[in-house]
């Protein structure tokens, strides 16, 4: 039946061990904490047979997910997005195997839906009444989401330039919500007060479950491809959380005998805002924080100046052979538009920053054109009505329609 390989948090910089059935944040020495399974129990359950029969969401994947309890998921039908080729835009920009991992379907709108899935059923398992946390905005409209799911209180606090719709979108499931006249990080400190007065704050990285439930883009890939590796996954990084999953996710399948390889990993960043490109270039370990009066992209996912898993996303980048690369906002709109109209997909600004990436890969050489390239597009691009435009013709009523030729 359901059970969860959960075995214990461990710190990835100093190697502490913790028990993962209480509610925790950080390590003492400030680093993020990760989940640790017992593979071999894992493995006596999940196998490609097992799986295949179970329901289509992230949730069949549950030996390596946190959740012990099935009745405390909250569910809102989170995972198993298509994997679709684009073989037009593929062969155009050449590469003919591209494939794009579509996010956009996702309850709330982004693959946030994912890590909020599993943090917050696993926060309300572990005792949480309330979480509060800092976002751009998709992080925030999903927690939200989840947190009504799970009768949970939720506050949210986001950038005043933050996307409109995402503020609604907390506002009419109850949120607490506030704005700043800041950024991300600004947010962050204010959210963090929060915690001194007995909520649970639950920011990127600063709580071990949101990871596990990006990881599940990973096992859903895996899975999708009969089991076998991609050669390229292409992320577009904020946080880098996704991307910190989707390695932890193929380095867990690999333990299992599943699969036989990683795949490389690609960061793509906005050249206004290119923390760990910068840091990548450099071969420095760790990010230096990108000028707050400068972090600018209309990609506002991947708007992150000082991120706190930079160290972790450079780690696992460099680990699989991967590389990291920036695009402008003029290059992620040109993109948006010619994949549109190539093969019908439309795109958000941080999925299109990852097309925009492939593309200068295969021009600089980095990809040969042989290779199975994995897209993400993380979000539903309908949240940024300012990315495209369109002037139709107004007819008045009862005219004619003109010349079709
Ligand atoms: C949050 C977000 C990202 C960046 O995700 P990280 O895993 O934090 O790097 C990318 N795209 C969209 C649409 C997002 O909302
Ligand atoms: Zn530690």
């Amino acid at each position: 039946m359901w059970h969860s390989a959960l075995d214990r948090l461990t710190c990835p910089a100093c190697g502490r061990e913790y028990d993962a059935d209480a509610l925790r944040s950080l390590c003492t020495c400030g680093s993020p904490l990760f989940a640790e399974y017992d593979i071999e129990l894992a493995a006596k359950s999940f196998t490609p047979d097992a799986v295949r029969d179970r329901s289509p969401d992230l949730w069949r994947y549950r030996e390596l997910l946190p959740v012990r309890d099935p009745d405390q998921v909250a569910h809102l039908g989170e995972g198993m997005t298509p994997l679709l080729p684009l073989p037009r835009y593929g062969r155009q920009i050449g590469i003919p195997n591209l494939l794009v991992k579509d996010e956009s379907l996702l309850p709330t709108g982004s693959f946030k839906a994912r890590g909020a899935a599993v943090g917050v059923s696993r926060a309300a398992e572990l005792g949480a009444t309330r979480i509060a946390l800092p976002t751009n905005g998709n992080a925030g409209s999903a927690w939200a989401a989840y947190a009504a799911r799970a009768g949970l209180d939720a506050l949210v606090v986001m950038p005043a330039d933050a996307p409109e719709v995402t503020r609604r979108e907390c506002a009419v499931v109850g949120a607490r919500l506030y704005l700043v006249d800041g950024l991300i990080a600004d947010a962050g400190a204010l959210a963090g007060q929060a915690r001194d007065r007995g909520w649970f704050v639950v920011s990127t990285l600063t709580e071990p479950y949101r990871v596990e439930g990006k990881k599940t883009m990973g096992l859903e890939i895996a899975e999708q491809l009969d089991w076998q590796a991609p050669d390229v996954i292409v992320y577009p990084t904020g946080g880098g959380v996704g991307l910190i999953g989707i390695h932890k996710a193929f380095t867990e399948l690999a333990r299992l005998g599943l699969v036989d390889k990683m795949p490389r990993l690609v960061v793509v960043q906005a050249e206004g805002c290119a923390p760990i490109v910068k840091a990548f270039e450099a071969g420095a370990d760790t990010s230096e924080p990108w000028p707050a009066e400068a972090a600018s992209t209309i990609a506002f996912g991947i708007n992150v100046a000082a991120p706190l898993g930079a160290p972790l996303v450079l780690s696992a980048v460099r680990a699989s052979n991967g590389t990291a690369v920036r695009v402008t906002d003029g290059q992620i709109l040109d993109e948006l538009a010619v994949a549109a109209r190539a093969d019908g997909l439309f795109f958000c600004p941080e999925g299109a920053a990852t097309l925009a990436a492939v593309r200068q890969l295969r021009e600089s050489g980095w990809l040969s054109g042989s290779e199975r390239v994995v897209a993400m597009n993380t979000g539903t691009a309908v949240k940024y009505p300012e990315a495209f435009t369109a002037e139709p013709e107004l007819l008045p009523a009862g005219s004619t329609l003109p010349d079709l030729d």
